[in-house]
């Protein structure tokens, strides 16, 4: 089984806990060091996504708790920088790399508040591998604010992207934000179409939420970094870029590497379109081998036909609906890409 495969299993499927931990290989980094992002507000990375970390003046709030059995390693590293109870848990979305390690904190009938998008309860729901630590206790539409002052964060709800439960969670007092998978890794994000996900919503979702959102300077990715709001700016144009690629290649008759190629040619966008690995990147592929998965989803969504790309092209052919059996085209390889084992950091 390929890494990228098992990511597969983990973030789609939701393996069982037990198979979870089973099966957490080398390339998947442990639980890391607690880093302070501003004042207040830190992030604990690995070990699926970012484990954001923000400590009120009554107790922590976590945004995500990595996959499942990381309870422990992150409160180790909440206790280095605080003694205050975990009260409160913010999911960004629905996948068990961001919620599996939610029951850890809720053991002992501790009073902790599980707080997610409607449509991500939705998701929860209905999951058979969900347990009862991922169903929020409290739920929001649009918009809602928690808490007063400095302890202050407003959720809020742009619509679908990565799935179609997706919070944006803002602090004030600390100018930050996480955005969940909506942006991870500084690429084009997967998108889940099992729960709601599409590429022809993503840069309308993120463009309300540059509009919407004020007074953010730091964007803390679902995965890996965190950004500046002029970067989370500049990768809501470059998703706009990229459905706007696609329609023009699908229009003219080309394929999805043909609308990669028109894409590459406005050097601003040279970020997102790299050839390197990313160092723990848990689920393989280039930037630019990420941007040619998501124009084959945005021909799908285009075409009206149900998405089967979002993990890799089709095998034999760049464009889909062309058959398997079609010669390979150009620059269309088997993606994605292994990745390199981590460095122990
Ligand atoms: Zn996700």
């Amino acid at each position: 089984m390929t890494r990228a495969r098992l990511l597969v299993g983990i973030m789609v499927l939701g393996l069982t806990v037990a198979g979870v931990a089973a099966q957490r290989g080398p390339g998947i980094p442990p639980t890391g060091t607690i880093k302070n992002v501003r004042d207040n507000l830190y992030v604990i990375p690995g070990q699926g996504s970012n484990t954001t970390v923000f400590v009120t003046s009554t107790g922590v709030v976590l945004v995500d708790t990595k996959l499942a059995n990381n309870g422990e390693p992150i409160l180790k590293q909440v206790r280095s920088v605080t003694d205050k109870p975990v009260t409160m848990i913010i999911n960004t979305h629905t996948h068990p790399d961001h919620n599996g390690s939610n029951d850890y904190f809720k053991t002992g009938g501790a009073k902790v508040e599980i707080v997610t998008h409607e449509n991500t309860a939705k998701w929860v729901a209905a999951n058979p591998r969900s347990n009862p630590a991922m169903t929020p206790d409290r739920t929001f539409a649009d918009r809602t604010t928690l808490g007063k002052d400095k302890d202050r964060i407003d959720l809020y709800y742009f619509g679908a992207g990565h799935t179609n439960g997706d919070a944006f969670v803002v602090f004030p007092s600390v100018r930050a934000m996480c955005v969940g998978d909506l942006m991870a890794w500084n690429m084009a994000p997967l998108i889940d179409p099992a729960t709601g996900g599409s590429v022809i919503a993503l840069p309308d979702t993120l463009e309300k939420a540059v509009k919407g959102i004020r007074n953010v300077d730091l964007v803390i990715e679902g995965h890996g970094n965190v950004n500046t709001w002029a970067g989370f700016r500049a990768y809501a144009e470059f998703n706009r870029a990229l459905l706007t690629a696609a329609k023009g290649a699908l229009s003219r008759g080309e394929t999805p590497e043909q609308a990669l190629t028109a894409l590459t040619k406005d050097t601003k966008f040279a970020v997102f379109l790299r050839e390197q690995l990313l160092p723990e990147l848990e689920y393989g592929g280039t930037p630019k081998s990420r941007a040619l998965i998501n124009l084959n989803v945005a021909f799908q969504e285009l075409k009206g036909e149900p998405v089967t790309t979002n993990f890799g092209p089709p095998r034999g052919g760049g464009a889909p609906g062309r058959g398997r059996g079609a010669a390979p085209a150009p620059g269309s390889g088997p993606a994605p890409a292994p990745v390199p084992p981590a460095p122990d950091k």
